[in-house]
């Protein structure tokens, strides 16, 4: 393993465009449940209540959606960021990262410190909410307050128009310019490491494949085998906090 940590910082320290890849594993160390994962929230809920159309359609399906909302915010507003996060964020200060594109919608990259402008949220961040009318932004603990007060549909203090947590919901289509940007970054990398992701959601596990066809080295550090594990140079099957922070430090003996 220590050596395979070291090919990862040889890598970085060569690499002149890196782009890192985050999924859930990167933030479970920070106990953001996968909400994908058994046991997680749609094990309690029906995915189908959730659909876009029919919050846009229906009060009854907001209000579920704002109940459902509220219990998966708990954890993410209390979550810090982990060693892969820091390391990330580390690597920015370094100069070494060109940006990084997360599946994850929990900020822990903002709160970790890295810079907006380098950071891809593919689907989109539970940290505000926007009213889908007129797109103005709410801080999302002011929006909690109100629900806890009364636990009714928010709606936009200036339009009147339906608000909603900024991340990307069941049947919403993905944001164009972060989709954009990703595959953009994507293509003309050098380096693309993947960390917790399983690569099994489109349009985010088709990047990968974007950067290695343009010359890009591929990485993969993920607990459980990926369907690309083999298309990888390198693959390490760790949890991606201790992982991070020992190739982080490789990285900084090498500079
Ligand atoms: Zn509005």
């Amino acid at each position: 393993m220590m050596k395979q940590i070291e090919e990862v910082a040889r890598l970085i320290l060569s690499s002149k465009r890196l782009v890192v890849f985050g999924g859930a594993g990167l933030s479970t160390e920070s106990g953001i449940p996968d909400f994908r994962s058994p046991g997680g929230v749609w094990d309690k809920y029906d995915p189908e209540d959730f659909y876009y159309q029919n919050f846009i359609a229906s009060e009854a399906s907001r209000k579920k959606y704002w109940e459902m909302a509220t219990e998966m915010y708990g954890p993410i507003k209390k979550a810090q960021p982990n060693p892969a996060h820091l390391a990330i964020a580390e690597l920015e200060k370094l100069g070494r990262l060109d940006c990084v594109i997360t599946q994850n919608i929990d900020g822990l990259h903002h709160k970790a410190g890295n810079s907006e402008e380098r950071i891809i949220e593919l689907h989109g961040t539970a940290t505000y909410v926007a009213c889908l009318n007129c797109k103005k932004r709410y801080d999302r603990d002011e929006v909690q307050e109100r629900l806890r007060k009364e636990m009714k549909v928010p709606y936009c203090d200036d339009c009147g128009g339906p608000l909603k947590p900024a991340t990307i919901s069941f049947g919403q289509s993905m944001p164009e310019r972060e989709t954009e940007e990703a595959y953009h970054r994507s293509s003309i990398c050098d380096l693309f490491i993947v960390i917790g992701s399983s690569l099994v959601v489109q349009p985010a596990a088709s990047m990968p494949l974007v950067a290695k066809r343009n010359g890009a080295k591929l990485v993969i550090i993920n607990r459980d085998p990926t369907p690309y594990d083999d298309l990888a140079d390198m693959v390490i099957h760790a949890q991606a906090g201790l992982t991070m922070a020992n190739i982080l430090k490789c990285v900084k003996q090498g500079l």
